[in-house]
């Protein structure tokens, strides 16, 4: 009886997948370009509530992930700005009609940029922010929002549980510590358990946040972890990857992002621990489905290992001289060469005198333009209007 209700899953998930795979081509399929597709994708849709899906949208230079389990759903971050009516057409073409919650993990542009849009136009229970206040545009934006909608913020804690269908989660962090300036480390984590199978999700959470969630003595062991930070090596590091022990990591980048993101010193890291790494930035959207005991995935993991090359002042040295980068042409790049400060998420113009305040490890050259910028979550400085 057993064996039978098992291979009635199987065949269940393979229809799925072929469904998914078939809408995505393991590709961009947030574009929502293929109409076939989207119809399969509704026909075998899991309205039984049999599987947990994660979808790692492919949103650039950002995160947005949207978990459905039987009729229930939420959306972790929601790219940047110019990502909203994106991950609108894809929820619609999924068929969400309610988030049962929205976490925002933390205030950076390409986490919340997009929620705004996701807010305004779906309905939604629960909305989970980390409790800072920050006046950037984007952000206010996201708390207008839910203050027109009349909600109430929730912030979380570590050790809240939360149920999404047959699903449950447990907030990992932040644990209250306290960051100073660095918006990441107050990242919303989370442990998503379906079955026996566990995920670990951290937004942007680096070494001391990570550090703080293996003190806190609770088991973070999971099946997949999306790794931190887009890859960066001030996240993932060994002692975080040891105490998750992940199969496989998933990797939300943009493709020959500035940041260099994912960094080497994290590809080996995942390499070390023999984890099988998917990334957006090579793959588009990546879609796992857990049936309580497996996860199955609409594509194979990438074979690539290559790191990101940081656009810094070598890099933009460089493709002033004409050398290609990796970088890319077409892909918005300005004469104007702007400083930029990585820590506060400002860019400046080269003149502007609070450049001489940017600390040197925060400081970088770019010659994207303004709207390349913004999309990588940069506001112009108020000071020198770039
Ligand atoms: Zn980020
Ligand atoms: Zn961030």
């Amino acid at each position: 009886m057993k064996s039978r209700i098992r291979r009635a899953r199987a065949g269940f998930l393979l229809l799925l997948l072929l469904a998914l795979s078939q809408a995505a081509g393991c590709g961009n399929f947030i574009t929502g370009k293929s109409p076939e597709g989207s119809q399969a994708v509704r026909e075998y849709r899991d309205t039984n509530g049999e599987t947990l899906e994660i979808h790692f949208m492919d949103v650039g230079q950002g995160d947005a992930t949207l978990i459905r389990q039987g009729n229930h759903a939420m959306l972790i971050d929601g790219g940047n700005n110019d990502k909203g009516t994106v991950l609108q057409s894809y929820l619609q073409y999924q068929g969400v009609e309610n988030l049962d919650y929205v976490i925002g993990t933390h205030p950076d542009a390409d986490h919340v940029g997009g929620l705004d849009v996701v807010l305004y136009k779906f309905s939604w229970d629960t909305v989970i922010l980390p409790d800072l206040q920050k006046d950037t545009k984007t952000y206010q934006e996201v708390l207008e929002v839910i203050e027109d909608k009349g909600k109430k913020i929730t912030y979380p804690e570590a050790g809240d549980v939360y149920t999404l269908g047959n699903a449950e989660f447990t907030v990992i962090s932040p644990t209250g510590e306290d960051y100073g300036d660095n918006w990441n480390n107050y990242s919303v984590g989370i442990l998503l358990q379906f079955g026996e199978n566990r995920f670990v999700f951290t937004g942007d959470a680096e070494e001391e946040a990570e550090q703080d969630m293996i003190e806190e003595n609770v088991d973070l062991s999971a099946d997949v972890l999306k790794a931190a930070h887009h890859g960066s090596d001030t996240a993932n590091t060994m002692a975080f990857l040891e105490e998750v022990g992940p199969t496989s990591v998933v990797i939300s980048c943009g493709e020959g992002n500035s940041y260099g993101h994912p960094r080497a010193g994290a590809m080996n890291n995942f390499r070390s621990i023999g984890a099988k790494v998917y990334r957006t930035d090579e793959q588009g959207t990546i879609v796992a489905v857990s049936d309580g005991t497996e996860i199955t995935w609409n594509c194979s993991p990438s074979e690539s290992w290559k790191a990101g090359e940081p656009l810094g002042a070598q890099g933009a040295e460089m493709e002033k001289a004409g050398t290609d980068y990796g970088a890319g042409k077409d892909k918005g790049e300005a004469k104007n060469e702007y400083i930029l400060n990585t820590n506060t998420k400002k860019y400046h113009h080269k003149s502007c005198g609070s450049v001489e305040q940017i600390q040197e490890e925060n400081k970088e050259y770019s010659n994207l333009t303004p709207q390349k910028l913004e999309e990588q979550g940069y506001e112009p400085c108020k000071r020198c209007n770039p």
